[in-house]
């Protein structure tokens, strides 16, 4: 098996959250036809995009907007524009926001969008071309009391400006329909890093009480992108020693500890590839899973942590899923056995939906909040949701991943219950 085969998943984001959902919902119970809901999605939009390119070209791009869930407020989540980002994947990303957005209770369901694009490839000129027609063709669907986008993989700050442009020339201003704005279009204070600030909270919390100190652990982020950056930063200022990361182009690695500061500056501000940074030993994205560690964070793609591959072979004590579905079923299983804590990525990377949810509140309101005030409220939420899932998993003696299910997949059953049919 060569390198690139054995980092290959062998198990989609689809299927992975399906299998995850067949388990949780046996375990509470769920009854056949809440079963038959909840697997499928509310309503599910699949659109052309096509974009003139900058040879005159005409492109036609695959897009989708689904919205899995929406009993407990407006469908919410992320636009992710990448080349696997097909119908299994959206939907997989759109039922892992229902369960989110559910477990860390705010008051939405949730969805996802995806363009099959690669958006390495475009032009700043095709790129604005493909989210303003996206956005054209799904805007029907959309709204700030029906469904509200957000940032996700290949997507960001300037794309969300685009999309909340085109929508307000149907509909006038309305910041409230996106969230993950530039500050000075309605955007929050604290957005950008949010993700990695929950993630950072959470572990702060399991550091606390299962005595694994933040300060002087060993971590180790598969991911370069807006989450495993600032995670890597946030972390590194809480006195963790990131002794490797890597991106797409590989991995670098230092036993003493990166100089992340500067690798941020490098690979994160100016996007350069992460195994060009001079501080450290390059290594390739298989070698990476086997590096100690204390603190093992997958911040990249889904099904990279599975039986095929590294699953055996990871010498780490947490696994902390920044990603979405980053661990396959059977992969979650083998770590069970070894001793090995997984944390789950709906609690985990929670934090970037949670304020999302105080940019909308702020839109709402036209009132702004202080970058401290949307920090604590993070801090208060997550920590909330962190502990609920502990004091289960202290309890029933199951996993952080199945305690995490069972109390969304109550919450969300309870909502659809009452609404009736
Ligand atoms: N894309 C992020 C996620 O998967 C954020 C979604 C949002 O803020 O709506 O959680």
């Amino acid at each position: 098996m060569t390198v690139e085969e054995q980092s290959r998943p062998s198990m989609r984001t689809g299927a992975i959250v399906k299998s995850q959902f067949d388990i949780a919902a046996d375990l509470v119970g769920l009854e056949p036809y809440m079963r038959r809901l909840l697997r499928s999605p509310f309503r599910s939009v699949a659109v052309e995009v096509p974009v003139r390119m900058d040879d005159g070209r005409i492109e036609v791009y695959r897009g989708y907007r689904i919205q899995h869930n929406g009993a407990r407020g407006p469908c919410k989540g992320g636009i992710r524009f990448h080349a696997e980002a097909d119908e299994d994947e959206v939907l997989g990303l759109a039922t892992t926001m229902t369960w989110k957005t559910a477990l860390v209770d705010i008051p939405f369901g949730g969805a996802k969008g995806g363009v099959q694009v690669d958006p390495r490839q475009l032009s700043k000129r095709e790129l604005e071309a493909v989210t303003r027609t996206f956005t054209n063709r799904i805007a029907i669907v959309l709204g700030p009391y029906r469904d509200i986008p957000a940032p996700d993989m290949g997507t960001d700050q300037q794309v969300m400006a685009w999309l909340l442009d085109e929508y307000s020339k149907r509909s006038g201003y309305s910041p409230a329909v996106v969230t993950g704005k530039p500050i000075s279009l309605g955007g929050s204070l604290g957005r950008e890093e949010a993700t990695g600030q929950g993630l950072r909270y959470c572990m702060e919390a399991y550091a606390r009480d299962f005595d694994l100190p933040i300060e002087d652990s060993r971590v180790v982020i598969q991911g370069f992108g807006n989450v495993g950056a600032h995670l890597a930063r946030l972390l590194h200022d809480a006195g963790a020693r990131v002794v490797a990361v890597s991106d797409i182009d590989g991995g670098l690695h230092n036993d003493g500890g990166l100089d992340v500061p500067r690798l941020f500056e490098h690979a994160y501000a100016q996007r350069k590839p992460v195994p060009e940074f001079p501080g450290g030993d390059r290594i390739t994205n298989d070698e990476i899973w086997r590096v100690a560690c204390d603190w093992l964070i997958p911040a990249a793609l889904g099904g990279v942590i599975n039986e095929d591959g590294n699953a055996k072979a990871l010498d780490c004590k947490v696994i902390v899923e920044a990603a979405n579905s980053p661990t396959t079923p059977i992969a979650d299983k083998i770590l069970t056995e070894r001793n090995i804590t997984v944390l789950p990525d709906f609690l985990m990377n929670s934090g970037g939906v949670i304020v999302s949810y105080f940019e909308w509140v702020q839109n709402l309101q036209q009132q702004p909040w202080s970058l401290d005030k949307v920090n604590e409220e993070l801090h208060r939420k997550i920590t909330a949701a962190y502990r609920m899932v502990r004091d289960l998993v202290n309890k029933e003696h199951v996993t952080w991943r199945t305690a995490a299910y069972a109390i969304a997949l109550t919450r969300v059953a309870e909502a659809e219950q009452l609404r009736g049919h």
